[in-house]
C-alpha cells in the first residue's frame, strides 16, 4: 500500500489504528442502515441561494453536479401516474432528465417529516405552535417534542438557545427555494467540478477564512508547518481540512469509470474505486508529505464529531425521529440509542475543554473562530456545482452543529440542567469574558452562574 496510515492522530490522545478498527467495526455498520431510513434521508436545502461575496462564474453545466430535488408527487414510475407521464410535457422532462442522470424520482416526502410534527433542531427554534400546559394536544403534535419527562421550561429554554450562538448560516425553510432532497438519490461522489471555480472556493477557505501561521502571512499561506498556531487555530484548520479530504475520498471511492452511456440516456456509466486518483491527491512522494497529513485531518475531524455526538446523545436519546410510520419510528429511536451507546463506549474522546480557556484572550478567539466557521457556510452558496453544493452545504452544517455542541457551553451540564440553563447561562466560560450585550441568552445571565463557570 502507497499510503498506509499509522500512528498517533495529532493534538488527540488517540491513533489511526484505534480509530479503524472502532469505526469499522461499530459504527459504520450502525451508520449506514441508519442512513437508509425515511427520517434520515431527506434534507431539505436551498441550493438557489445567491453567492454573497462574488458575481457568480455560472452555475456548471457538468450532467453530474445536477440535483433531483422531491416533489409533492408519488413516484410517477411507481403509480396511476402513468397516464400523467404520457401527456405532461413537464413529467416527460424529468423522467429524461432522471434517465440522464441515471436516477429514480424521489418518493413522496413523509407528511411527518415536514415540519408540523419534526423534532426539535439543534440549530433552530420552533416554529410551530407549542400546546400549553393543561391543553389537550393530539398524539401527531406530541410526537415530534423532546421527551415529556422533560419540564416545560427546559423545552423553551432549549428553544430560546437553538436560536443563538449558531457555527452557521441556514437555510430558511420556509422560502419557497428550499426543497426536500432525497440523498440516496443524489450520493456524494465525482460530478467532475474542478477549475477556476472549485480552486477560488477551496483558496477563499484556506487564505481568507483559516488562521494562517504567522511566518505565511502573505496573500498564500502555507499551512505545511501549522505548529505555531495555538490548538484553536490547528484545530480550526485540521477540521476544515480533514472536511476538504472527506469531499475529495468521496470522489476517488465512487468515481466515474467509464462513460458508457453516449446516446443511450437509460444508461449512466461505471462507477468505482479510483486508485490512481487517490494516490495523486494523498500519496507522500506526490504531495510533498502533505497527504498523509491531510489524511489523517480526516481522522481528527472524526473524533471532533464523535465527542460531539457522546455529548449530544442524552438529548439525541430524547427524540422521537418523527415521520408517521409508528413501526419504523420505533426501530430508528432505539437504533439511534444503540448507535448513541457505542459512541459514548469510545474510550480515547477528542478534549474540548483543552480549548478556549485563558480569559479574555480565549473568549475573543472563540468568537473569531465562530465568525470565520459561519463565513464558510455562506461561502456554500458560492459553489458552482449543484450536487457538490449540496453535500458541502449538508457537511458544513453538521460541523457546525458539532461544534455548537462543543463549544457553547449549553451541553456540559445533566440534561434537564443544561437545557433550563440555557436560557441564562453565559457562552463564554470565565467572569469577566463576555463581549457585552452580545446574544439574548447572554444579557439574561446571573452573577452566580459567572461565578460558577
Ligand atoms: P483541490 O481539491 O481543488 O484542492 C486545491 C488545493 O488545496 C490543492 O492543490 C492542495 O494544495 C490543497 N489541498 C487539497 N486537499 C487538501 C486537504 N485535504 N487539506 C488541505 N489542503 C488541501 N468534486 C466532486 O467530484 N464531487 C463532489 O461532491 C465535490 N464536492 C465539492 C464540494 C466543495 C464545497 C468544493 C469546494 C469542491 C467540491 N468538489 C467536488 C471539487 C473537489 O473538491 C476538487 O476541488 C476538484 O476535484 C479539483 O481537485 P484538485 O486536485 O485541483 O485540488
Amino acid at each position: 500500500c502507497f499510503c498506509q496510515l499509522k500512528g498517533a492522530i495529532d493534538d488527540c490522545s488517540c491513533s489511526v489504528e484505534t480509530i479503524d478498527s472502532f469505526n469499522n467495526w461499530k459504527v459504520y455498520p450502525r451508520l449506514n442502515s441508519l442512513l437508509q431510513q425515511v427520517f434520515f434521508r431527506y434534507w431539505k436545502v436551498n441550493l438557489n441561494k445567491k453567492c454573497p461575496f462574488w458575481e457568480e462564474d455560472g452555475r456548471c453545466a457538468i450532467r453530474f453536479c445536477s440535483v433531483q430535488p422531491c416533489t409533492d408527487q408519488e413516484d410517477f414510475s411507481s403509480s396511476e401516474d402513468s397516464e400523467i407521464l404520457h401527456t405532461s410535457p413537464i413529467n416527460f422532462s424529468r423522467l429524461i432528465q432522471n434517465f440522464v442522470e441515471g436516477a429514480k424520482t424521489c418518493e413522496k416526502v413523509p407528511e411527518g417529516l415536514k415540519g408540523k410534527a419534526g423534532a426539535l433542531d439543534i440549530n433552530k427554534p420552533q416554529k410551530r405552535p407549542r400546546p400549553t400546559d393543561g391543553e389537550d394536544c393530539d398524539e401527531e403534535n406530541d410526537l415530534g417534542y423532546l421527551n415529556t419527562t422533560l419540564s416545560k421550561e427546559s423545552i423553551d429554554g432549549f428553544e430560546r438557545w437553538a436560536a443563538h450562538d449558531n457555527f452557521c448560516f441556514l437555510d430558511d425553510d420556509d422560502s419557497e427555494d428550499s426543497k426536500y432532497v432525497d440523498l440516496l438519490l443524489n450520493p456524494e461522489r465525482y460530478t467532475g467540478y474542478t477549475g477556476p471555480s472549485a480552486h477560488r472556493i477551496w483558496r477563499t477557505i484556506y487564505q481568507e477564512n483559516c488562521f494562517k501561521p504567522s511566518m505565511s502571512l502573505g496573500p498564500y499561506a502555507d499551512f505545511s508547518n501549522i505548529g505555531d498556531l495555538c490548538l484553536e487555530k490547528r484545530a480550526f484548520y485540521r477540521a476544515v481540512s480533514g472536511l476538504h479530504s472527506s469531499i475529495n475520498i468521496h470522489l476517488c471511492a465512487r468515481y466515474l469509470l467509464s462513460d458508457k452511456s453516449g446516446f443511450d440516456l437509460s444508461s449512466e456509466g461505471i462507477w468505482g474505486h479510483n486508485v490512481e486518483e487517490f494516490q495523486r491527491r494523498f500519496d507522500p512522494q506526490l504531495t510533498g508529505g502533505e497527504g498523509p497529513k491531510r489524511l489523517k485531518n480526516l481522522y481528527f475531524l472524526y473524533l471532533l464529531e464523535l465527542r460531539a455526538l457522546a455529548k449530544a446523545a442524552p438529548y439525541l436519546e430524547t427524540l422521537e425521529y418523527y415521520t408517521g410510520n409508528e413501526e419504523e419510528d420505533k426501530d430508528v429511536k432505539m437504533a439511534v440509542k444503540d448507535l448513541l451507546s457505542v459512541v459514548k463506549s469510545f474510550p480515547e474522546h477528542f478534549n474540548e475543554h483543552s480549548m478556549f480557556n485563558g480569559g479574555l484572550q480565549a473568549a475573543k478567539l472563540k468568537e473569531e473562530f465562530r465568525e470565520h466557521f459561519r463565513n464558510i457556510s455562506r461561502i456554500m452558496d458560492c459553489v458552482g456545482c449543484d450536487k457538490c453544493r449540496l453535500w458541502g452545504k449538508l457537511q458544513i452544517t453538521g460541523l457546525g452543529t458539532a461544534l455548537k455542541i462543543l463549544f457553547s457551553g449549553n451541553f456540559d451540564h445533566p440534561i434537564d440542567q443544561q437545557l433550563n440553563l440555557s436560557v441564562t447561562k453565559p457562552q463564554h466560560s470565565r467572569v469577566g469574558e463576555l463581549p457585552a450585550g452580545e446574544s439574548e441568552i447572554m444579557k439574561g445571565r446571573m452573577p452566580e452562574e459567572e461565578l460558577i463557570l
